[in-house]
């Protein structure tokens, strides 16, 4: 097997068929063997109907139904850990990845790449709001964490089954694929496209969603919080060990103690504030930390027609 196409599906019913139609156009031109790994992340809608049609009509069609939502990341986790081809595709349903950069993402890895993802030049038909986020988020990231994490890019990228195996091998819980890919290494280009608009339906990344895996990243690579957050310790206790000798000047030189209500309840507050930062902060890495610990599937299987495995 060549080529293996892994598409998340999260109520995606009105994109699966020209999706289908699209990424088969594309492909039958290549003259590779390929597969097309749907991964049902418990669609509400008929999404899991139709690729079962698929399934049916077309061979290279292959599918994992999970028996929830767990959501994007661990959707392409499991259709990475059942696709079979020597290089793999992940692309998103809803056509704002075009099937058509396949092609040349493919013929790029010839020159001894072992991923090319595609960068986004332009993204159209998406919020202000998510915009700015998103630009905000990868910036703050690639400033705090050691590896070269791509600006600008998603998941729709083609890899070697070299770094599929390394991925497959990586046991976190909290996935951010985009992020272990830069940290697996090997050689890594990428190519631009311009994001398209989602075709149809609307998006499964509601902004809970979105802050959970912004979090993931970042817990995921990079410690820095947690120091800033000793940081932080230090500079309030360095300025409260000020105001403490501001405080006993003014008890044994002058005789306006009573006052400094204020200045008391802001720095008590002000304290407080940190502390809690800090303890949040702690908390975040530690709640993964038993995540992990528990070592629950990261998903769980309804159906499929994959027979066996590798
Ligand atoms: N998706 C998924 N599970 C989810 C949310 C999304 O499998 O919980 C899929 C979705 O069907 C699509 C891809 O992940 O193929 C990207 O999602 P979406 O287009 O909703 O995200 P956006 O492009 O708005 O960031
Ligand atoms: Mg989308």
């Amino acid at each position: 097997m060549d080529l293996s196409v892994v598409i998340p599906i999260y109520n995606e019913q009105e994109n699966i068929q020209l999706l289908y139609t699209r990424v088969k156009g594309v492909l039958d031109k290549m003259l590779v063997s390929y597969e097309l790994v749907f991964v049902n992340d418990g669609s509400k809608d008929s999404s899991l109907s139709l690729i079962e049609g698929l399934a049916a009509k077309d061979l290279n069609v292959k599918y994992i139904d999970f028996s929830r939502n767990f959501g994007h990341q661990i959707a392409v986790t499991a259709g990475l850990d059942h696709a079979i081809g020597d290089r793999v595709v992940i692309i998103d349903a809803d056509l704002q990845d075009p099937p058509e950069l396949i092609p040349e993402m493919y013929l790029r890895m010839d020159d001894n790449f072992q991923v090319v993802y595609a960068r986004r030049r332009s993204r159209k038909g998406e919020s202000f709001l998510k915009k700015v986020t998103a630009k905000m988020f990868y910036r703050t990231l690639s400033s705090i964490t050691a590896i070269d994490i791509p600006l600008d890019t998603g998941d729709f990228r083609i890899i070697d089954r070299k770094v599929v195996d390394v991925l497959k091998n990586m046991p976190e819980q909290q996935k951010f694929l985009r992020g272990q890919i830069s940290w697996i290494g090997f050689n890594q280009t990428y190519i631009e496209y311009d994001r398209e608009e989602r075709h149809g339906g609307q998006t499964g990344y509601t902004y809970k969603k979105m802050f959970r895996f912004a979090l993931d990243g970042i817990t995921s690579f990079s410690n820095l919080p947690l120091k800033v957050a000793s940081l932080m310790g230090f500079i309030v206790s360095g300025i409260a060990f000020v105001i403490m000798l501001y405080a006993l000047y003014i008890r044994f030189f002058h005789n306006d103690y009573v006052q400094g209500w204020t200045s008391m309840i802001l720095s008590v507050m002000f304290i407080g504030g940190i502390q809690l930062i800090c303890v949040g902060i702690i908390g975040e890495y530690i709640s993964r930390i038993s995540t992990n610990i528990r070592q629950r599937p990261l998903y769980i299987t309804n159906k499929t027609n994959i027979t066996s495995q590798d």
